[in-house]
Order: structure tokens, then sequence, then C-alpha cells
């Protein structure tokens, strides 16, 4: 009779494992270090939709309806190639485009997310909140970060849980945090235009305190019960991601595509299969548009060429932020004893 119970038990055990290694988003070792499964890279394309300006009744910008529809033209067709590859995008938008997007009555953004692609915000503090926003008070950033998130609400998204920006802000996390945000992304020192290397890695965390100004000790600590996951880029060279203009204005497009491929290579070496690892390409609305009959065939090509076998052989998985996020804290549940980083 034990000896039944005990088959019985081995035999559930085994179904509960094939069951959460095929269900998971991540490589999900249970049984010890004798599998050797590499680790899986949830990967994901982020587009920064650039202000130009504050508000739209200022300088060149998207009150300028051509700009506007070529840029939302843009964004169609990068999301189209994306989903021809299995994919969905990151698009995180800054006020501009977005309001002329409410009072166009253009639908862009709610249509992208009925699509599967998720929407953030982009958070350009200086233009929001002038020279030296990191003095004021986190009820001015509250303020601000709402405003952005009732546009994109009047402009139909429904979920926003992701932004960037505020990278010098001692209480970013805490204004995110108080206005529904739960995921933080692209940090880059807005000053230097510079990344650091402790912020780049291909494994989540939850940051201890907001950057206090260039200095990251505490935003790059794990506090297991902070309330902000943070998602890094992935293992690039900070300096060649901090330079990606100048290269691919002194080079070119296939010298930074070049970096892109070598980084996704070093990001899926450095993936380890008991913990959660992610990777993703920020672009800008323009960037990598290519040649104007067959605008972003670039980006299709590089997904054709370096992201496509990796999917068809299980190394990588398409995930927005916000899955990549809700995957970390499915990862936490079930590591309370492994270090996040
Ligand atoms: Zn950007
Ligand atoms: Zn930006």
């Amino acid at each position: 009779m034990r000896s039944v119970l005990l088959i019985v038990v081995l035999a559930l055990s085994a179904a509960a494992n094939i069951y959460v290694t095929e269900g998971s988003l991540y490589a999900f070792q249970t049984y010890g270090p004798e599998k050797t499964t590499e680790g899986v890279l949830l990967f994901t394309i982020c587009v920064h939709v650039e202000p130009f300006g504050a508000t739209p009744s200022r300088g060149a910008g998207y009150h300028d309806l051509r700009l506007f529809k070529m840029h939302s033209r843009d964004l169609m067709t990068l999301a189209r190639i994306v989903e021809g590859h299995g994919g969905r995008l990151v698009v995180q938008a800054q006020t501009p485009f977005t309001k002329v997007a409410v009072d166009e009555g253009d639908t862009i953004l709610a249509d992208l997310e009925a699509h599967g692609h998720e929407i953030g915000l982009h958070f350009h503090e200086y233009v929001h909140l002038g020279r030296n926003p990191e003095s004021l008070p986190v009820t001015s950033w509250t303020r601000s970060m709402t405003n952005e998130i009732i546009f994109l609400k009047k402009a139909g998204v429904d979920a926003i849980r992701c932004w960037s920006g505020g990278n010098r802000y001692k209480k970013i996390l805490e204004a995110a945090s108080n206005v529904g945000l739960e995921v933080m992304t692209d940090y880059k020192d807005p000053r230097s235009q510079e990344t650091s290397p402790l912020v780049m890695d291909v494994n989540p965390w939850r940051p201890s305190g907001g950057p206090d100004g260039g200095d990251l000790t505490l935003f790059s600590q794990n506090d297991p019960g902070g309330r902000i996951v943070y998602l890094p880029d992935g293992a690039y060279d900070p300096e060649m991601l901090a330079a990606k203009r100048e290269i691919i204005l002194e080079n070119s497009v296939e010298v930074y595509l070049q970096f892109l491929e070598d980084s996704l290579k070093h990001s899926l070496e450095a993936a380890q299969p008991e913990k959660l690892n992610v990777f993703h390409i920020t672009v800008h609305l323009g960037e990598f548009r290519g040649n104007p009959s067959k605008p972003y065939s670039i980006i299709d090509d590089f997904l054709t060429v370096n992201v496509d076998p990796l999917v068809s052989a299980g190394k990588i998985r398409w995930a927005t932020f916000s899955q990549m996020a809700d995957a970390y804290s499915q990862w936490e549940r079930d590591h309370t004893t492994c270090p996040a980083r």
C-alpha cells in the first residue's frame, strides 16, 4: 500500500513538473542542476514616441499633422512587421503625440493595444517640470504623470503599467507607484545621456530606492518588498548603447545593428536557466526607417535573421514589459530564496 502511494505521489509530482515547465514564461528548474537547459530570454521592441515640445502648440511638433500622420503610419508599419514575427511592441508615448491623437479622434493607441501591443508612458521630466525637476516635491511629479496618463486614457488606452523617465529623481518610484505604474525600463542619465554598468543586466529586480542624481547605489539593489519592477535592457556594452546616434551617423545603421546582434548573443550567454531573463531593443520613431519605399525593412530583416530562429529554438520568447514583469513576479513566488541578481 505504502509503495503504491509513493508511485502515485511520484507520478503526480512528475506531471506537475511537466505542466510548470511548459506553462511558464521562463525556463523552470525544479529538480536541481542535473538539467542543463539554457536560460530563456523574454524579448520585445520598445518604441519611444519623443516629445517634440511639452505641448503640441510650440515649435516643430505633432501639431503639424503631416508629422503626426507620418509617425502614426511608422508606428503601424512597425507593429505589423513585429506581428508578422509573432511578437508585440511596447509603445511608450509622450503627451504631444497622445494629445493630437485625442484631438484628431485618432484611435491608433487603442488599436495597437487591442492587437496586444502594450502602451506605456515616456516621461521627459525637463519638458514637463522645468529645469530642476529633482528639487520638486513628489506631488508635482504625481500631478504631471497623472496628466499624461489622463491623455493616454482619453486616447482609448485601457492599461498603463510601464514607463521610462525620471532617472535622476530620488522619489521616482514613489511618484510612479502613486499613479499606478508598476514597471520601469530604459534607465539613462538624462544629463549625460549615459547608462551605467550597474543597471546593465538580463535579470530584473525591484529597486531599493530611486536614482539619487547620478548615484545608483540604492536603485541597483534589489528590495524583495519594492513596489516597482525594473526591467534592464540586457547585456549591452553601456558605452556603445549610449553612443547610438554617433555610431549611426559616423558609421552606418549596419554597424549599430551588428552591435544589437552581438548584445543579443551576449544576453543569451548571460541568461541563466534558474532565473528570469529579459532583453529589449529600444527604437525611436524615424530611427531605422531606412528605404522610404520599404520603411523598417531593416528591422524586419533583423528579426528574420536573428530573432525568428531563436524563437523557433525556444531560446527567445516575445513578451511585453507587463508580461515580463508578471513572469518576474511569478518567478519571485517560486524562488523565495534565490537572489534576483
Ligand atoms: Zn528614448
Ligand atoms: Zn525620450
